[in-house]
Formats: structure tokens, sequence, C-alpha cells
């Protein structure tokens, strides 16, 4: 049994301290915070007593790896599945996109053609973008590192509309970048794999407890297996001497081996200058930029949804989750800015006016209406910035063949696992950190490719 001191109680973090402890290890998790969940987290707003996520999570079908470690957790029953995507359309009920019958990569195609959002002219465009995805395959997405998904939406010939209320939409929400600013191949994943792979892909998974309650299960599992978690406990350096010692505000912690969970200008500050000339993998950790997203919990004296959520297609505001009513029947909405660099500097009652505009066009119960609360949270650094050049600052889980210090393992969503900066994303960086120590299994099969997919050319 080896001890391995885990810097980080995000889902890296658990991730790889679970798979280490599963495979007979001890991990000592220790985390700055008095929480577990790093960035997908809960909070008591001071103002209401409430407890509100920073923002609302999304999973999908095609998280393997996110679904594996919340039945790890055994808090998989906790997500609830939704099969249908509703499209604002005022002052019509909004467009349903669910998925047939069919198997993919045609299970959408009936609600695609039905939706009224898209005219018969920016339908044929999308139609035209989706078979090229398909028959680039996996691999043909590679050729287009280094340019922006615009540049191939403007090769398939879209038109301003479909730009505007279908593609930009889905890019910025799971990208948090828009189409002329994301590397190609980050958007290109999300259609190919989440769309068009299988039909269960793109299904939204949405937890129905606050985010914190899905990895407080962790502590207790870990230390079941011998593991420990350490809250309140922030690492100060790495200390560099063949035996790896991380200096933290309690104390030396030793081990043979340290994981570093944390974002990577956090981790740049834990490195010597000695660590980074010897590290590739430590060089570039400066480099990576980042970007917004903008949560805003408003609360309206009575009902104004009717949806589970709402994709604003074509306004500031992309998403509306619908949190439900309380004990007086004041409505909770939840609404999400992704790619938010124009909101950020923004004061609260102004976000509240533009969001408030915006649920009120959407919801024409909220019309009239003047929410009661308004709680806006900013994460400036939200996710990393995918743009051309990104993918090639992102480290592996160890030193490779060309030197490095071999007992130094990274995890953290802006590793190399080929995702976009998501929940996902970080449990596949775990999990690989965790087999690069273990040897044992590490990430989780995709979803298997439905065939018609496959014979169309998609891997
Ligand atoms: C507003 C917002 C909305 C998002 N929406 C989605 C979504 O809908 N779907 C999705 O899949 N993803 C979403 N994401 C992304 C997702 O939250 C992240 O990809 C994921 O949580 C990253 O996990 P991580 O463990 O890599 O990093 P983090 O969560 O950043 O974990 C790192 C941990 O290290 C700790 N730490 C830092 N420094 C130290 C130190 N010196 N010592 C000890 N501990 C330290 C931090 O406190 C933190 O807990 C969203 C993110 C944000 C911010």
């Amino acid at each position: 049994m080896k001890q391995v001191v885990v810097i980080g109680g995000g889902i890296a973090g658990i991730a790889t301290a679970l798979r280490l402890a599963e495979a007979g290890h001890r991990p000592v998790v220790i985390e700055t915070r008095r929480k577990l969940g790093g960035r997908a987290t809960s909070f008591v707003d001071p103002r209401t007593g409430q407890m509100l996520d920073n923002c609302q999570h999304v999973a999908m079908g095609c998280c393997t790896n996110l679904l594996d470690l919340y039945r790890r957790l055994g808090v998989l029953d906790q997500i609830a599945w939704h099969p249908i995507t509703y499209w604002a359309n005022p002052p019509h009920a909004p467009d349903e996109l669910k998925a047939s019958w069919l198997p993919a990569p045609g299970q959408f195609t009936g609600a695609f053609l039905r939706m009224r959002i898209l005219s018969v002219r920016d339908k044929i465009g999308v139609g035209r973008a989706m078979w090229a995805l398909l028959r680039m395959g996996l691999a043909g997405r590679e050729r287009w590192r280094g340019r922006t998904f615009m540049e191939f939406l403007r090769e398939t010939g879209q038109t301003a509309n479909a730009l505007d209320r279908f593609w930009e939409p889905v890019v910025v929400s799971a990208c948090n970048l828009p189409s002329d600013q994301v590397d190609a191949p980050f958007a290109m994943q999300v259609f190919q794999e989440g769309f068009l792979s299988h039909r269960f892909a793109s299904t939204m998974g949405l937890s129905a407890v606050p985010l914190l309650q899905l990895y407080d299960p962790a502590e207790a599992l870990l230390a079941k297996v011998g593991g420990e978690v350490r809250l309140g406990v922030s690492a100060q350096g790495i200390a560099f001497d063949g035996k790896r010692v991380v200096v933290t505000d309690e104390g030396l912690l030793e081990a043979p081996c340290v994981v570093s969970t944390v974002p990577p200008e956090r981790l740049s500050r834990l490195c010597s200058d000695a660590m980074k000339a010897a590290d590739r993998r430590l060089q570039r950790l400066d480099e990576i930029r980042f970007s917004p997203i903008l949560g805003v919990h408003l609360t309206y004296a009575t009902p104004v949804m009717t949806t589970p959520h709402l994709v604003l297609p074509g306004r500031g505001t992309q998403w509306l989750f619908n949190k439900g009513l309380d004990a007086q029947g004041r409505q909770h909405v939840h609404a999400v800015i992704s790619g938010a660099d124009a909101w950020v500097e923004l004061a609260e009652p102004e976000i509240a006016a533009r969001v408030h505009a915006d649920v009120a066009w959407a919801c024409p119960a909220a019309a009239g209406l003047q929410p009661t609360e308004v709680r806006s949270v900013k994460e400036k650094r939200a996710t990393f910035s995918a743009t051309p050049g990104f993918a090639a600052l992102r480290p592996g889980p160890q030193a490779d063949a060309r030197g490095g210090i071999d007992n130094l393992f990274l995890a953290g969503d802006w590793c190399d696992t080929g995702w976009p900066a998501t929940m996902e994303g970080a449990v596949r960086s775990g999990y690989a950190a965790a087999q690069a120590i273990t040897e044992a299994d590490g990430v989780v099969e995709d979803l298997p490719i439905a065939p018609l997919a496959r014979m169309v050319g998609l891997r």
C-alpha cells in the first residue's frame, strides 16, 4: 500500500482518490475549502439561507466516466434524466427536441424537422454540416485542429439564423466560447459524440439534489478503505527531492507520489523553477487562459416556467432551469450565461434587468412581474479557454519518455483528456492519473457507436 497525496478535492481529486483506494493505495486528499466538489459545488446564500448551486451543472448520456463515478459514490439515482430539450419560441409553445425510436444518427431527424425556430433553408444547412461531421469521422476532426469552428460552419454554408439560433446556443453552452473563438475539434466532438454517435448520448442529466450532496459521500467512502480527506488544508508547495513532500499549512506531508488536481495557475504557484525546468508538463501552465460563466438565481412571486428548462436561442441568456416552487408558491429560476465576458463586469442590478428581460421574453407568465430576489454568481475562471493552440498546452498524467518528475502526476479538467472543460473531463483525468500509479484499469469505455453511424463513417 502506497500513500499518495492528492492535492485538490474537486471532481478530478475525488475520482483519483477513489480509484487509488480501490486499487489498495492510501490516498490523502487535501482541499483548501471546507467542502468537496471544487467548481461543481453549492453554497448557502447568506441573504436567504437557501442552498444554491454555484451554477447548474449539466451531464449528458455520453459522460460515461462521470456516471461511473456517480455509481461508485452511490449517487447515480440522484441524476434526473431529461429526454426532451425545450427551445423557447415565443409567443408559441417551445420547440421540443426529442429522440425518436430511430437509432443514431437519425434519432432527432423528425423532431429537428418539426422545429419552428428554423426555416427549411436553415435546416438544409444544418443537415449538410451534420453529414460532414459524420463523414469526417472522429479521427477527421483532428484535421481541423488550429482552426475555429466558425470556419467549418462557413464552409458548410450555414444561414445567419441557424448560426444564431441553433449552433451558437449549443457551442457556447458546451465549450464556454463562441464558434468564432473555439478550436474546431472541441465543438465538433460535442456534435459527433453528443448527438450523432448514440441515441442516449445527448440525453441531459441534472442533479436532483444540491451539487454538494453528490460529492459528500466521498469522504466516508475513502475513510472506509483507509484513505483520508483533510478539508480546510492548503498545499503551499511541492518539494522536489526524489521523494515527494507537500508543504501544507498544517505541516509537511510525505508520500512516494503526489497527484496535483488543482487548476494550472495554482499548480504553477506550487512548483519551484527547478521543478519547472525538470518537467516539460509544468513549463506552459501560465499560458492557459480562462473563460467566465455567470449563473443567476431569480425568484418570482408566482410560477413563471412550465417546462423543466428552456434554451433561449438568439438571446444573451442561453439557458433557464426551472428549480421549482417553494412552500409559498414562489418560483425559483436559474439562468446560465456561458462565454460571459461581456457580463462579468456588470453590477448585479444590470445583470438582473437583462436576465429578467430574457425570462420575460421566453416565459410569457413572467412579463409584468419583477423578480423578488436575484443572486448572481460570477465564475471568472470557470473553464479553460479552448481556443486554437490550447490543445498543445494540455499535459498528460505522467512524465513521458522525454523525462520529467516521475512521481508527480497531474489531473484536472484542463489536462489532456480530449474533452472540453467538463465534469466528464475532470473524472477522465482523475481515472487516468490513478491508472498511471496503480496500473489497474482507468478510463471507462465510451458509449458504443450506433452501427448506422459507424457505417456512414463516424468511426
Ligand atoms: C459556473 C460553472 C458552470 C459549469 N457548468 C458545467 C456543466 O454544465 N457541465 C459540466 O460538465 N461542467 C461544467 N463546468 C465545469 C466543471 O465544473 C469542471 O470541469 C470541473 O468541476 C473541474 O473539476 P476539477 O477537479 O478538474 O477542478 P476544480 O473543481 O477546480 O478542483 C480543484 C480543487 O482544488 C482545490 N485547490 C486549489 N488549490 C489548492 C491548494 N493549494 N491546496 C489544496 N486544494 C487546492 C480547489 O479548492 C478545488 O476544490 C462548469 C464550471 C463552472 C465554474
